[in-house]
């Protein structure tokens, strides 16, 4: 039984919020809050707070990710932050993330660059993939999760490489992101089932088990248990409550409950 093998991830996307001023503190307030035996505790700082997340957390188990990385090793794109500038401040790196899908036009074959990129500076990916409301009212949410997913990966294999075992996936419905609406637990397992139907075909059924599944959108304390009652699902990527310590500190502690299950299964 793979499933219950899967870690625990819980990760905080604070996206364009703090400074570096600011930032190491919020970070160790909620590495203290949030101790918690076999979870595995992801934060993304915005780029320029980086540094100060990374000298905060020393000691502590609390991996540090980016948010985005570009799609070229190097080159003139003037503002722009490759993956070997990334490799030894991070070890995380969300892609594809549907707030860039929206505003900076982000396609698949883009993001699966990204990934190759990610790959080739040691860096672990965090896919993000989701349906528009417009697509889960049409019934079309799975086949649309799983187009995003085919065109990202499709570009690694055409790359000459394997999709990489070390690969996470968060599921994040767009109209559930930042809302206060979520999926229902049901409809976020059902999805992370089809995720790992169409990984199964581009790799392997091993792979498609082994690789964790969370679920992103409007997560809090209250809201985290749903998904996490779904064996489908192995954490979560949290975006406004993962700026509040007390937030990040309940839904760990649920996390937890479900790694400790998890070992003793
Ligand atoms: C996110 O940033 O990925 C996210 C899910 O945000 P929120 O939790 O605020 O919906």
């Amino acid at each position: 039984m793979m499933g219950p093998m899967r870690p625990v991830i819980i990760t905080a996307n604070w996206k364009m919020n703090t400074s570096p001023a600011d930032a190491g503190q919020l970070a160790r307030s909620i590495a203290d809050a949030t101790d918690v035996a076999g979870v595995t505790r992801i934060i993304c700082p915005p780029y320029v707070a980086l540094a100060a997340v990374g000298e905060a957390l020393a000691g502590t188990d609390v991996a540090v990710g980016a948010q985005n990385v570009h799609a070229e090793s190097k080159g003139a794109y003037t503002g722009e932050i490759s993956a070997s500038m990334l490799a030894g401040l991070v070890t995380w790196c969300i892609i594809g993330h549907s707030e860039r899908r929206r505003d900076q036009l982000e396609s698949d074959m883009l993001i699966g660059y990204k990934i190759v990129r990610l790959m080739e500076a040691g860096i672990r990916p965090m896919l993000c993939v989701g349906e528009l409301l417009e697509e889960r009212e049409g019934g079309r949410a799975i086949e649309t999760v799983q187009a995003q997913l085919r065109g990202a990966l499709e570009v690694i294999v055409n790359a000459g490489h394997s999709v990489p075992t070390d690969l996470v996936i968060a599921y994040e419905p767009v109209w559930a992101i930042g809302t206060g609406k979520t999926a229902s637990g049901k409809d976020a397992a059902e999805m992370a089932d089809a995720i790992r139907a169409t990984l199964a075909e581009l790799t392997s059924p091993a792979h498609a088990d082994a690789t964790p599944v969370l679920y992103g959108g409007s997560v809090t304390s209250a809201s985290i248990g749903e998904f996490l009652d779904e064996v489908a699902i192995d954490g979560a990527l949290v975006g406004g409550a993962s700026l509040k310590p007390d937030e990040m500190a309940g839904i760990v502690a649920r996390a937890g409950i479900t790694a400790a299950a998890r070992a003793a299964a």
